[in-house]
């Protein structure tokens, strides 16, 4: 029996859905997976690329490298869903689907932080991470601030690798004594449910002299005087801003009726909507788990597994677990990693794995075995 699936993003979860179908039904899949962009990029690869790591060329997977047995990839921008009747417009024409999963992820709301369009810089998208990297060379003294903007944010420890790679930066270009380096961050912690990795990273910022502001936001810039303006009315000097913009769906999403606060709600343990035969997957739900490349994927492995018992008839899945596995970047080459449970225990919960060689080798092996199953590289 060939089922019509459509899903709409080609991201962490809209690649690992398409390609379980794919593996598990081959050419009686028939998936339409529909992205705007012409290549994936690993949301880590931003740091790599701001800091001189690596450059965009080097980082990008294009879909045209994505070919799976019973998917169609489509390069088409979506312009309205309609969640009722299960139909997807796009500047290429009009899909209906037997069912529906929305992964579009979450989109940068700049205008919700006034000043941060103009004159300051973020690292979140891909032009905002290039931008960097010609613009930090060129800072050699004064003031730098990682600032964020609002959570929930993706990859929650991502600001703290920025803050203790930006100190790597600076130390190996000679200046990080003619520069300071201050991190506001909303949370109270760097990573709430692991109290010990919090202590870790506190302890590395403590140790590179970077001055940690917790529980706080940046609500404005003023790019005209070098002022971060911060949610209670306090004032931080900088020379340069390294921005997390605040976010959200993307406007066509939001468009669709579909969202609540910002973000799709979801059932946590199935993934599927209020819509009948509609799913949503990744940084676009509220699922109750990070905005995080590993749980979109996690959330898309039960989708499939049910579209699949279904169109096969056999047992459905067990429910999502909001389990996954996020690595930190210290500096100097060291990778720790948490592994967070939020979903199966009365409250979230984080392993902390030191740095170590193994776990920067297991980080290799997160990047290599997803290019390698999406992109056949
Ligand atoms: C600096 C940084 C570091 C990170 N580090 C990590 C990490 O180490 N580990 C980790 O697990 N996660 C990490 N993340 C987070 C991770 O990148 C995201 O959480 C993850 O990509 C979310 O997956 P998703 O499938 O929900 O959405 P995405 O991967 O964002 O995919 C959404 C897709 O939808 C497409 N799209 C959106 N709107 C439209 C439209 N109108 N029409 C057509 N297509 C559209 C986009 O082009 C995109 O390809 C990091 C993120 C950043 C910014």
């Amino acid at each position: 029996m060939k089922s019509r699936i459509v899903v709409l993003g080609a991201g962490f979860g809209g690649l690992e859905l398409a390609t379980m179908l794919s593996e598990a039904l081959g050419e009686d899949a028939e998936v339409t997976l529909i992205d705007k962009s012409d290549s994936f990029v690993f949301g880590y690869s931003k740091l790599d690329v701001m800091f001189g790591r690596t450059t965009m060329d080097a980082v990008r997977l294009p879909y045209r490298d994505f070919v799976k047995p019973g998917v169609r990839l489509l390069r088409e921008t979506i312009t309205a869903i309609d969640p009722e009747a299960r139909t997807v417009t796009t500047d290429g024409g009009v899909h209906e689907a037997e069912v529906l999963i929305v992964a579009l992820g979450a989109d940068y709301d700049f205008d919700a932080t006034p000043g941060l369009a103009e004159g300051a810089n973020e690292f979140y998208s891909v032009a905002g991470a290039q931008r960097l990297s010609e613009l930090l060379p060129t800072f050699s003294t004064g003031r730098a601030l990682i600032g964020v903007c609002g959570a929930p944010f993706k990859c929650p420890p991502a600001p703290s690798e920025a803050a203790l790679l930006l100190h790597d930066y600076l130390t190996t270009q000679g200046v990080r004594g003619d520069c300071e380096i201050s991190f506001v961050l909303p949370l109270g912690t760097p990573v709430p449910p692991s109290p010990d990795t919090s202590r870790a990273l506190e302890a590395a910022f403590a140790e590179r002299d970077i001055t940690f502001v917790p529980g706080r936001r940046v609500s404005s810039l003023d790019p005209a005087r070098h002022v971060a303006v911060l949610e209670d009315g306090g004032e931080m000097p900088y020379d340069l801003f390294l921005g997390v913009p605040k976010h959200r769906a993307p406007d066509v999403v939001i468009e669709s009726g579909m969202t609540e606060d910002g973000y799709v709600p979801v059932s946590s343990s199935t993934l599927e909507t209020r819509f009948p035969g509609v799913y949503a997957v990744g940084d676009v739900t509220t699922a109750g788990v990070p905005k995080a490349g590993t749980f979109a994927e996690g959330a898309a492995r039960v989708v499939a597994a049910s579209l699949i018992a279904t169109v096969r008839g056999g047992e459905q899945p067990d429910p999502y677990d909001g389990r996954g596995t996020c690595y930190i970047e210290f500096g100097g080459g060291r990778v720790g990693r948490v592994e967070v449970d939020f979903l199966s225990g009365p409250k979230p919960t984080g392993t902390f794995g030191e740095p170590s060689d193994a776990i920067a080798a297991d980080k290799q092996l997160f990047g290599s075995s997803r290019r390698a199953r999406w992109f056949d590289r």
